[in-house]
């Protein structure tokens, strides 16, 4: 009988799945341990999914594994910020050029007088810093309003033990706002706007809502499922812009060169991917690189682009 096309996208994935997670493959020693549940007991984890425009699903392994969004997050928190303030304004106050620095550098572009890009912790507190309410409650209740949309999931929520774990171990984060406040690139009350961006990061999802989190990007900003916009198209061109150039920390120039397609990762082992007007992939699997993004989540991808031609300069 012959295979429909989902048939044959679900056994691609799943041979992919078995090959790059098999034991002795890809190292998933290097977790970061500073949330809980414990990292290590975690590092076996693989999850893979992948939703298209139209809302059809694939998904292989730890797909329906809960974990915070951390950096992924800061993909919509510069998304709100853009539909908050529009583009010329956010522009003044962070940049969209490639740092090339680890996520949590204190670099700034010196000439324009702002974080480089959005993308690591500098911009994603500056970012925070221009989402729209008048306590550090009401903006975290906004960016939860987004993410539900962008995932279908109305559940969608902060889990406070990785928030409190986040608060207490922030020197850094606290450091660059204070520096960035005497600098004038950050405004108002330095703790709450920490506890906005960290609260973002505290937001829990599997690798499935990964997926229809990244489809929606892929569909211009419209939730594949439900039609809901969770960000209007002309700010969802910029941030898969920024996410090409500038998602994958210091590998994001190899990871451009490479795979081709607008991803962000996080340290917990997660890559969001969306292709454009195609289709979104969520990968989970905590064991990190030296750059910081996930192992086995760089290879799949990597994987995924040379076998559907998807990068962005493919041959047709
Ligand atoms: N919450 C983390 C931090 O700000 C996010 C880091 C990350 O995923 N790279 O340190």
């Amino acid at each position: 009988m012959e295979q429909t096309e989902r048939e044959i996208i679900q056994q691609q994935l799943d041979e992919l799945h078995q090959v790059i997670g098999r034991p002795g493959g890809i190292p998933d020693n290097r977790v970061v341990a500073y949330y809980p549940p414990a990292m290590a007991e975690r590092a076996h984890l693989f999850g893979l999914a992948a939703t298209d425009i139209e809302g059809t699903q694939w998904q292989v392994g730890d797909a329906e594994e809960r974990f915070p969004l951390h950096s992924i997050s800061k993909v919509f928190t510069y998304g709100l910020a853009l539909e908050d303030n529009g583009r010329e304004e956010v522009l003044l106050r962070v940049g969209v050029e490639p740092s090339g620095d680890p996520f949590n550098s204190i670099s700034f572009d010196e000439v324009n007088h702002r974080p480089f890009n959005p993308m690591i912790n500098a911009g994603a507190l500056v970012a925070a810093n221009l989402v729209h309410g008048s306590s550090k409650e009401e903006k975290v209740e906004r960016l939860l309003t987004r993410l539900r949309i962008y995932s279908g999931n109305p559940d969608l929520a902060v889990d406070e033990d990785v928030l409190a774990e986040q608060l207490v171990s922030n020197d850094r984060n606290v450091s660059l706002s204070y520096l960035m406040r005497s600098l004038g690139m950050l405004h108002g009350n330095i703790e709450d706007n920490l506890y906005v961006y960290l609260a973002a990061c505290s937001v829990t999802v599997t690798a499935l809502e990964l997926s229809t989190m990244a489809a929606t990007l892929a569909r211009g900003g419209a939730n594949p499922f439900t039609g809901v916009p969770a960000l209007p198209r002309t700010y969802t061109r910029d941030v898969l812009s920024v996410m090409i150039m500038c998602g994958m920390y210091d590998a994001a120039g190899q990871w451009a060169y490479d795979v081709g397609i607008p991803a962000k990762s996080s340290v917990s082992g997660a890559i969001l991917a969306p292709i454009p007007d195609a289709i979104g992939v969520g990968v989970y699997s905590p064991g990190l690189d030296r750059h910081g993004n996930s192992g086995r989540g760089v290879a799949v991808c990597r994987a995924l682009s040379d076998r559907f031609g998807l990068h962005v300069f493919a041959d047709p």
